[in-house]
């Protein structure tokens, strides 16, 4: 493959732009290829060159590089009738009404522009809810750029986990490890009634994929009840994707106070949303008093391509597509990894995979174990060695995928995500041909 344009394009970039992206997981090595446009499942860069695409945006093209034909007349209108007012639009209610009909925690939603602005106003809402301050959060876990949740550390023991974030911000967030039911009933013992809300991903799946053990969630559900904190489900990955138009929270039957969203919601376009009981909700001024507020939210174009994408799931089998596939692929990827790199671990569900690089866990090779990716199943002959935390997550070979690993799958034309902590997804316009595909790259790769 050649890729001089891509490299010239990089030489540019540079000179103006931080790092050579807008957005750091971009800076692949030794340096990005640039795409030209869209094709399907496919992507193909400055150079011609053609790559099946696993990465999709990060997670919000449910369908890949075409928009269904109905998503596509709303956006093309939509632009068209003038790209945005500053007073409401019938569009913002549509999608609204659609997402509190499907989503069992949602009655009333706010639309904002990014899922890192949605877990801001979430947090912020449940402070003002509550009148508390300290928020806890999931080692690992990953909520956009934002002060309150870029902490780590163990309780008691925080700091900010990069420069420019005072650590006064630090001394409210509790970080605790994610399947660890023991140690957050240790935090409520002793803070209860000074914690806001807890915040997590139903799934870990920026730094995973982790799914919660038996009875976690739940134990999450009664414990911010028991000491009136909210429950605030981070689903802006998890949100149309896991458990199809319900949600992870439908899938799991565990009912949050309060859920993100962002990336499919949008239809590929900026987006985040908060939703939850509108006796929560109702605190988002105007209604109630907690400040909130943004010239582009509820986009007229981003409202119309989220409400056309999440009918067309309604009405077809995009779920269904979406998830067969990935299952396939997670079996296959399984199947290859037992022959030829027993230790390692593959995660995901729905229509999102990854092979973590685990450094033990190989069984006999009748045992009983998840062949489609890992449901951290107590009975599973695995289950010691699966990760459970964001922390058995970062102690696998990360550099492997992606110095060794992720560069042979690209020689290959398949592309993804760069780093080994975040997920792949597969779309509506991945084929069973490009799954076979992928498992002969696998079987080279791995
Ligand atoms: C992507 C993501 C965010 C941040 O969303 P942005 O739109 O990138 O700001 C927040 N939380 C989770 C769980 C995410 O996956």
């Amino acid at each position: 493959m050649n890729h001089d344009e891509s490299r010239a394009l990089y030489d540019r970039a540079l000179s103006v732009l931080p790092g050579g992206v807008n957005s750091s997981v971009r800076a692949t090595r030794p340096y990005p290829f640039f795409i030209e446009r869209g094709d399907g499942a496919h992507v193909v860069d400055a150079d011609g060159n053609r790559y099946l695409d696993y990465v999709m945006g990060y997670g919000p093209l449910l369908y890949g590089h075409d928009m269904p034909d109905p998503v596509r007349a709303a956006v093309q209108s939509h632009a068209a009738d003038g790209p945005m007012y500053g007073a409401p639009t019938e569009i913002e209610v549509d999608l609204a009404e659609f997402v509190a009909r499907h989503v069992p925690s949602v009655e009333m939603i706010r639309f904002v522009n990014s899922g890192t602005e949605a877990t801001v106003s979430a947090v912020r809402l449940a402070r003002g809810y509550t009148g508390r301050d300290k928020i806890v959060v999931m080692q690992g876990g990953y909520h956009g750029a934002q002060e309150s949740t870029l902490v780590e550390g163990e309780p008691g023991h925080t700091e900010p986990s990069t420069p420019g974030i005072p650590s006064s911000f630090a001394e409210h967030t509790i970080p605790v490890p994610f399947n660890d039911a023991a140690a957050i009933e240790r935090v409520f013992e002793a803070h209860g009634d000074e914690i806001a809300a807890v915040m997590t991903e139903p799934i870990l799946a920026n730094t995973g994929i982790v799914l919660p053990v038996d009875g976690y969630l739940e134990r999450l559900r009664e414990l911010t009840a028991a000491h009136d904190s909210l429950l605030i489900f981070d689903e802006v990955i998890t949100g149309f994707r896991v458990g199809g138009l319900q949600c992870a929270q439908g899938k799991f039957g565990v009912t949050p106070d309060v859920t993100t969203f962002g990336k499919i919601v949008g239809g590929g376009f900026p987006v985040g949303a908060i939703g939850g009981r509108s006796e929560i909700i109702e605190h988002f001024t105007p209604a109630g008093d907690v400040f909130q507020s943004g010239t582009f939210s509820g986009h007229p174009v981003t409202m119309a391509a989220g409400y056309e994408s999440l009918k067309y799931a309604a009405e077809n089998d995009v779920y269904e597509h979406v998830n067969r596939l990935g299952e396939r692929l997670r079996r296959g990827i399984a199947e290859i990894a037992a022959d030829q790199a027993p230790d390692y671990t593959v995660v995901g569900t729905d229509s999102m995979f990854k092979t973590t690089f685990t450094r033990e866990g190989a069984v006999a090779d009748d045992a009983d174990v998840c062949d489609a990716g890992c449901r951290q199943r107590e009975s599973c002959a695995r289950y010691e060695h699966c990760p459970k935390t964001g922390a058995d997550v970062a102690d696998a070979e990360t550099e492997r995928w992606e110095r060794i690993f992720w560069q042979e799958m690209k020689a290959q034309g398949i592309f993804l995500t760069a780093n080994q902590f975040e997920s792949q997804f597969v779309s509506y316009a991945h084929t069973d041909e490009d799954v076979e595909e992928t498992l002969e790259a696998y079987k080279a790769a791995l």
